[in-house]
């Protein structure tokens, strides 16, 4: 009943019971663009690693099953002459649409509740979901989380996919249904999957995504450099005190 300010190290906040607080007149503190840049670069990493299979290289040397060379071995998918979909062009999606036009990407499709104006800086065109869905070769989904978006890449969302296609996922673990994502990987639906994020979180050892290897799972890295997390801990700390002294708060959440 003493609760006058939360103060999230996150942009995100699915994790805050929001009705309630603002119910309770709580003010909320969180931490949006500083650590953009930051989850954008994981991002692409994820991508190139799943796309080009880095983790089974890494661990085919160390096995000693790196012998000839072989034309197909450890081939993957590049992202040169591709079309690329992203889902939620908000602050990171833009990030992550910026790092990847230089690879050669040939069309950005992006899906959203409505257009964006900044769109046009990455050639980016708005798409329904479904058509990004079938048109893309790498599906980025960097899109909050709300009650739409809760399981929003599905058994029909992954049988929509091309065959050939790479999912990568650094929102948050429940936009997918995990089942179903576990399905279509196993049964070849979609060639590979790259996830930050996961549900739960940290996920169990024994998880069934854990024994493919077309899926590569990080720890929800996205904003971990020692630079991003000093920037983020500083606003928490100037949120919470500003919050405290019922004077401005640096990054104050809107709702
Ligand atoms: P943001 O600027 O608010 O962007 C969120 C985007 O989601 C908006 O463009 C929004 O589009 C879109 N969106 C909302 N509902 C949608 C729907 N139904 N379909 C498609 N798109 C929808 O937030 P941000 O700073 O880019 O952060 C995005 C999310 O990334 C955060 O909420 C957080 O969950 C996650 N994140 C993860 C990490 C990590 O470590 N992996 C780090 C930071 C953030 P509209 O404006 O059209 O609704």
């Amino acid at each position: 009943p003493n609760l006058k300010v939360i103060s999230t190290m996150s942009v995100g906040f699915d994790h805050l019971a929001l009705e309630e607080i603002k119910k309770r007149g709580i003010r909320v503190g969180y931490t949006p663009d500083v650590l953009t840049d930051a989850t954008a670069e994981l991002t692409v990493a994820l991508l190139l690693a799943t796309a080009r299979r880095l983790p089974e290289g890494v661990e085919e040397v160390k096995k000693g099953g790196w012998s000839s060379w072989k034309p197909l071995w450890l081939c993957g998918y590049g992202l040169s002459g591709s079309t690329v979909g992203v889902i939620g062009l908000g602050r990171i999606g833009m990030a992550i649409a910026q790092r990847l036009l230089p690879f050669g990407v040939k069309r950005l499709l992006y899906t959203g509740r409505t257009a964006k104006a900044h769109g046009a800086e990455v050639n980016g065109e708005f798409v329904p979901l479904d058509e990004l869905v079938a048109e893309s070769d790498f599906i980025v989904v960097s899109c909050s989380l709300t009650p739409e978006t809760q399981g929003l890449c599905d058994k029909a969302f992954f049988s929509k996919m091309k065959k050939t296609a790479v999912f990568i996922n650094s929102s948050r673990g429940a936009v997918v249904n995990q089942e179903d994502l576990y399905e279509a990987l196993s049964r070849g639906q979609i060639a590979a999957a790259g996830l930050d994020v996961t549900t739960p979180e940290p996920l169990p050892t024994s998880h069934p995504l854990l024994t493919l290897k077309n899926c590569v799972v990080l720890p929800h890295i996205g904003s971990a450099t020692y630079s991003t997390r000093g920037v983020m801990s500083a606003l928490t700390a100037q949120n919470l005190l500003g919050g405290l002294q019922g004077s401005d708060m640096p990054s104050e959440l809107s709702f």
